[in-house]
């Protein structure tokens, strides 16, 4: 399992994305559901702070510290830089568990900057917070992942071994490579139809999809379906997810998929998260 997803728009949505044990969000239910693996979850990223995306923080929390599992792992929790209600609502949590037996550390995001997930040799995998357009009333961002890689710089590539490693040592590493870096998550939290560019070229685009049915939007907080394809198909997107799905779509959610599909003439695969199941993906 890399992937595993619960959203029901306005009830509860979290995300545990398993290679760099992180959760994308925290609603209700998400260390209820985890069991144990919500001791192995490393890093938590808030999208914004509605109830329904970060109510299972105080759970998670909790059950970290008093559940059976290991205490001594430490948890990271990020937020938007200017999220009041998640700031007040951690401090909350942090006051109400005065004795906690891990390191719990708590920082705000901004955009531009980036928390290492995983390192390997000179590989590295990235995440990186977008700014969304949600409600005026609180920031709200989506978040992408990248992996970056070191390749040699076309003039040097066809030299054998010993010559590499002789430059490596006479001008250094940094001289003879390029930093390459792709998007393999795309991640849009509540909001309209995020920006091209955040999600170009992703291998796999988790976007908001309130609306299954474009006549249903209303105002300009969340996203209809035909939005979300049609930004798929600018964006090259390998594979969309699509989630935070009204629950009054519950019992045609293929059909109006489907339509959706048709209309759009997308051709990557098109999964979704059913309001009242666990999505998972490997
Ligand atoms: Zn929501
Ligand atoms: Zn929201």
């Amino acid at each position: 399992m890399k992937l595993m997803i619960s959203s029901k728009a306005l009830y509860s949505t979290w995300m545990y994305y398993s290679p760099d044990r992180m959760l994308i969000d925290c609603g209700e239910g998400a260390s209820t559901y985890l069991g144990n693996k919500s001791f192995a979850v490393k890093r938590v990223f808030i999208t914004h702070g509605h109830a329904d995306h970060i109510a299972g923080l105080w759970g998670l929390v909790n059950t970290r510290n008093n559940a059976m599992g290991d205490k001594e792992k430490s948890l990271e929790i990020y937020y938007p830089k200017g999220g009041k209600s998640v700031e007040e609502f951690i401090n909350f949590i942090i006051k109400v568990n005065s004795d906690l037996k891990y390191n719990l550390s708590i920082r705000a995001l901004d955009v531009g900057e980036e928390v290492i997930l995983h390192r390997t040799g000179s590989a590295q995998r990235v995440i990186r917070p977008f700014r969304t357009h949600h409600t005026m009333s609180e920031v709200s961002f989506g978040y992408n992942v990248y992996e970056k890689r070191k390749h040699l710089k076309p003039q040097y590539q066809n030299l054998c071994q010993d010559e590499i490693l002789k430059l490596v040592r006479n001008v250094g590493r940094d001289e003879i490579t390029v930093e390459y870096e792709h998007k393999i998550l795309t991640v849009s939290g509540d909001s309209i139809p995020i920006k091209l560019e955040n999600a170009l070229d992703t291998d796999l685009l988790a976007h908001e999809a309130t609306f299954l049915n474009k006549n249903d939007r209303k105002g300009n907080n969340h996203s209809s379906i035909d939005e979300v394809l049609e930004l798929a198909k600018s964006a090259r997107a390998k594979a969309v997810i699509l989630y935070h799905i009204s629950t009054r779509y519950e019992r045609r959610i293929k059909r109006l998929v489907n339509k959706a599909m048709e209309e759009t003439e997308i051709d990557v695969p098109i999964m979704y998260v059913h309001p009242s199941k666990i999505f998972t993906l490997n």
